[in-house]
């Protein structure tokens, strides 16, 4: 028997597996992963990771004997190639694997910046256990951080570094930080609060050359002519999906491998999810970029393998999760249910340091992100899923019941 075959033993490759076992699947299950540790959490590495509040063991999604236990085969390789006529994938080991069904979950990894010295030592990037123990290691000695990029990495990095006391500047193009992502109000917001911490900002700012110094890194220099000098430095300008592995066996990508509402490529032996995909939702409807979304959350991953799990367990259903997302930044928990692009109206409920902002496009509820505010976060889940009516007045009237709207 051939059984599945899951390329990338990340967060939504692995939770295929585990959910295909808790589903009663009983033929072989392989997982074939491309770096050498056991399946992990992305998320701490730029937080409770990277502040030494947790080690590897701590950061595994389940100990090494689940496994072995649940008859999970892990191939540590490479894959290379599919032949979807011989329904065969072959590895960088030299083996081939025959699949009755194959899910690319192969994730995504860090846009590079096209600059001269991007590659010096020195300069890092964030994505898998072994650059967080380079940054790890090199902050013991950083005097003086340069974060290329105001997203949610690199100002989770920047939290994590002034928490420690060290002097940290974070170069964004963007007038705001975080501003594809969240509304102006949320943008300020911490803005404020990174400042309160010690970071500074410099907005509107592009990178043009990163100098070196007896070898290793020595100063960002920006388009504007200023020299910021870095003894460490943080890429962190997004990231792009690993599609290529689709590409080459001619499956349709465009920013993602494209997958229908049931996770399927355009094979029917083939499905794909995670960061890699670009897939339908209701929950993009009107967004200016039309309705095919790609997200790199852990929501989505999990979510993801476990519908694609419960149709190879012989109950399919449409992919229908909404959207949450969660980065915590020094004393501020951000936490994101739905989508919103920056046109998207915004009304405010709370205030300080714990408030929420309701995003609005053509009048309906589209998307809200709650700073220190769990319990609306968990509401709008609900509303978001539900697709209850919520007007702006309610939203931003604190006696109207949220939780009652949500149940
Ligand atoms: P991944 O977890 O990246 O797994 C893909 C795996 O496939 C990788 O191990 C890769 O090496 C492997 N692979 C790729 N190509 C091949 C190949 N050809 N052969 C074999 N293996 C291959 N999300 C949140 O929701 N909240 C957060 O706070 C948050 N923080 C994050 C912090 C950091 C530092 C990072 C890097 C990500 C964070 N994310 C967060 C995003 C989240 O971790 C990702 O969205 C999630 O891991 C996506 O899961 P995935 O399985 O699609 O991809």
């Amino acid at each position: 028997m051939s059984g599945v075959v899951i390329v990338g033993a990340g967060q939504a490759g692995f939770q295929t597996a585990v959910s295909l076992r808790e589903a009663g699947f009983a033929d072989v299950i392989t997982l074939v992963g491309d770096e050498q540790t056991l399946p992990y959490q992305r998320p701490p590495l730029s937080k409770a990771y990277l502040a030494g509040k947790t080690d590897a063991e701590g950061l595994l999604l389940r100990p090494a004997s689940y496994l072995a236990e649940h008859r999970i085969v892990h191939r540590r390789a490479r894959a290379c190639a599919i032949d979807r006529d011989a329904g065969r994938l072959t590895l960088d080991d030299g083996a081939d694997l025959p699949y009755d069904h194959l899910v690319l979950a192969t994730g995504s990894r860090n846009r590079s910046l096209p600059v001269p010295g991007a590659d010096l030592p020195g300069v890092h990037q964030l994505r898998s256990l072994d650059d967080a123990d380079a940054l790890r290691a090199a902050i013991e000695s950083a005097k003086n951080i340069v974060v290329v990029g105001a997203g949610f990495i690199g100002l989770e990095f920047a939290a994590v570094c002034a928490g420690r006391g060290l002097a940290v500047t974070v170069i964004e193009a963007a007038d705001r930080p975080m501003a594809r992502a969240v509304s102006v109000e949320t943008s300020e917001a911490f803005r404020i609060a990174h400042e309160a911490m010690g970071v500074a900002f410099r907005f509107r700012a592009g990178v043009v050359a990163i100098e070196g110094r007896d070898g290793r890194v020595a100063a960002v220099v920006t388009a504007e002519g200023g020299r910021l000098p870095a003894d460490l430095v943080l890429v962190g300008i997004g990231v792009v999906p690993n599609q290529e592995l689709a590409e080459r066996a001619g499956l349709p990508v465009r920013d993602g491998i494209e997958i229908d509402p049931f996770l399927a490529t355009t094979d029917p032996a083939i499905s794909a999810i995670g960061d890699c995909v670009r897939f339908p939702t209701r929950f993009a409807a009107g967004m200016s970029r039309g309705d095919r979304v790609r997200i790199e959350s852990v929501q989505n991953a999990i979510d993801q393998g476990r519908c694609l799990a419960a149709r190879l367990a012989g109950r399919p259903a449409a992919y229908d999760a909404v959207p949450w997302f969660w980065s915590d930044q020094g004393r501020y928990k951000l936490q994101i249910a739905g989508l919103s692009e920056p046109d998207d109206g915004a009304v405010i409920r709370g205030s300080g340091e714990a408030f929420s902002v309701f995003r609005f496009r053509d009048g309906r509820l589209c998307a809200v992100e709650s700073v220190n505010r769990g319990a609306d976060h968990m509401a709008a889940r609900r509303i978001l899923t539900l697709g209850r009516g919520l007007t702006p007045a309610q939203a931003a009237d604190p006696a109207f019941d949220l939780k009652a709207l949500a149940t």
